[in-house]
């Protein structure tokens, strides 16, 4: 199961973790914006969107928690239907905490990246 993980890790959410460094330009994953510790991984979940294929929608941290269905794995993405991956990033020195939304249309096995932002967690605390 550990291997598995590690895979999809490698496989999507690294990359997914590059380019999201590069479109969201100064909002760095990788060192805390209050005391510049190391952020790491501290939780993810799977939500479907109620949005077709490529179409767009407000991206707001209110939007998806007012939309955002939780599902346990892919393959409860009906087939042409968006759905986002949210990170949980936390500061290992000061325990600061960050929401890093992934939203991406699922095709064919590979997981299309459609936009995203990172938010304060707090947005998200009654949330998750
Ligand atoms: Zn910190």
């Amino acid at each position: 199961m550990r291997i598995v993980r590690l895979h999809l890790l490698e496989r999507v959410v690294e990359p997914l973790l590059i380019r999201i460094g590069v479109h969201f330009g100064e909002k760095s994953l990788e060192k805390c914006k209050e005391c510049k510790g190391k952020m790491v991984e501290a939780g993810e979940h799977l939500y479907l969107l109620p949005v077709k294929l490529s179409e767009k929608h407000e991206e707001s941290a209110e939007y998806y928690i007012r939309n955002a269905k939780k599902i346990q794995s892919t393959d409860e993405i009906p087939s042409g239907t968006r759905a986002c991956r949210m990170f949980i990033f936390e500061c290992q020195n000061c325990g600061h905490k960050i929401v890093s939304v992934v939203d991406f249309l699922h095709v064919r096995g590979s997981e299309v990246l459609e936009g995203g932002d990172i938010y304060p967690f707090d947005k998200f605390k009654d949330f998750f």
